[in-house]
């Protein structure tokens, strides 16, 4: 037996039905894009969503952008919403498909530049007499990693497109806003128009987050309160806290995983306790071995941890991560280690814990080395390389 009733509502992906203390940010939202229903077409409205991991940034805009179309529906305007994540979708061209997805159009699989798809995508809007909200999510990656005439295609799209009816608008979501000042004025202009800020939540909106999934995810009376009260004050921005809503869900669940495998029909604040520390544990030990690496193990480590992001999977052929790795010497400038180097960087890493090796299975074709982190790559400790990496470039 457990004591949850539904795991799935603790994903991170799952949307919630209610967003307790988020309320007045989908107000401001629907302020931001009110010229849409005021007077549909005369601009394209741009709202930057900012805040730390978990705070909710993600959910909100999903939220907004379907309910927005539905209110809007009822004025006779048409909005359609897209959410592309651009550390998933990592080239102008990817992200330009997967907003074309979204908009269930189909595109011929080759030949299309990017700016031939966003027309494609500009006259079918166009036929339709549809807007389109797009929501550029982790929008730092694209803003760090891509050549700046795509940057200044995406943003200055009206200067390009010279048509007169905008039908694009954007959220750009951007957890750090001292990316905008690397930009061009112009460009940064047409970005950082009106900028919406998500503060870390503090223990008392945890605790209401966590009613709620509660509620849904656990069968009735099985977690007790003060389990609920721990995770919220040790999480909560003002006792200390990160503020961080994704990681006190992941708590919660993994409190309530610890008391189904100690056979407890409930989940106590002891419970609780283990799920932090374990969590919290895991994440000290890693940090520390990671401080030890040079530049180009690191940067083995960031390309598992790019992977593993982008493809949710778990495990990546050898080449895959060389490959990964090459790209990101490339961005920095710095000249990729031989394969035979890579090889021994790669035991090096194995050894001291923070990577797996196995043989590939029968099944795949020829015999291959499969990697994988030892630890999940959360954005923390995504931030935490990638900080580390500009440390020892330097
Ligand atoms: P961010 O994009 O800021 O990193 P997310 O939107 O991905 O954060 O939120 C992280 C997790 O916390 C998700 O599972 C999300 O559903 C949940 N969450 C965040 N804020 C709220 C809220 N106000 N109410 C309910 N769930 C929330």
């Amino acid at each position: 037996p457990s004591v949850l009733k539904d795991g799935s509502k603790l994903n991170p992906d799952y949307i919630p039905e209610r967003l307790p203390h988020r309320e007045d940010k989908l107000k401001e939202l629907t302020i931001a894009f009110r010229d849409i229903v005021n007077d549909p077409g005369k601009s394209s409205v741009r709202v930057v969503i900012t805040g730390r991991t978990g705070t909710g940034k993600t959910v909100t805009a999903r939220i907004f952008g379907k309910a927005f179309a539905e209110q809007v529906k009822n004025r006779g305007i048409k909005v359609e919403y897209a959410h592309v994540n651009c550390h998933r979708e990592r080239t102008l061209y990817l992200i330009t498909l997967k907003i074309a997805e979204q908009l269930k159009l189909s595109i011929p699989p080759r030949g299309l530049s990017s700016q031939e798809v966003f027309k494609i995508i500009h006259e079918y809007l166009e036929r339709r007499n549809m807007y389109v909200i797009i929501t550029l999510d982790e929008f730092d990656y694209f803003l760090n990693s891509s050549p700046p005439e795509d940057i200044y295609f995406i943003v200055r799209l009206y200067d390009e497109l010279a048509v007169n009816v905008k039908r694009v608008s954007y959220i750009f979501i951007i957890r750090d806003l001292t990316t905008l000042s690397s930009l061009d004025k112009t460009v940064r202009d047409h970005i950082a128009r009106d900028i919406i800020e998500f503060p870390p939540y503090k223990s008392n909106e945890l605790y209401d987050i966590l009613q709620d999934r509660v509620k849904i995810a656990f069968y009735d009376g099985t977690v007790s309160d003060d389990a609920v009260r721990f995770i919220s004050d040790i999480n909560g921005f003002d006792k200390g806290g990160s503020g961080n809503a994704r990681l006190s869900i992941e708590t919660l669940e993994l409190a309530g995983r610890i008391a189904d495998a100690e056979g407890s029909p409930i989940v106590t604040v002891e419970h609780a306790k283990k799920a932090n520390s374990r969590l919290n544990e895991e994440a000290s030990i890693i940090l520390d071995e990671l401080n030890y690496l040079e530049l180009h193990p690191m940067l083995l480590v960031k390309a598992l941890i790019n992977l593993s992001k982008r493809e949710k999977k778990e495990s990546f052929p050898i080449g895959e991560v060389e490959d990964e790795y090459s790209r990101l010497c490339e961005l920095l400038g710095v000249e990729p280690r031989r394969h035979t180097q890579v090889f021994e960087y790669m035991r090096r890493l194995k050894l001291m814990g923070i990577i797996n090796t196995q043989q590939s299975g029968k099944g795949m074709r020829g015999r291959t080395t499969l990697l994988s982190l030892t630890f999940p790559a959360s954005q923390e400790l995504d931030d935490y390389v990638t900080k580390l990496i500009g440390a020892l470039k330097n």
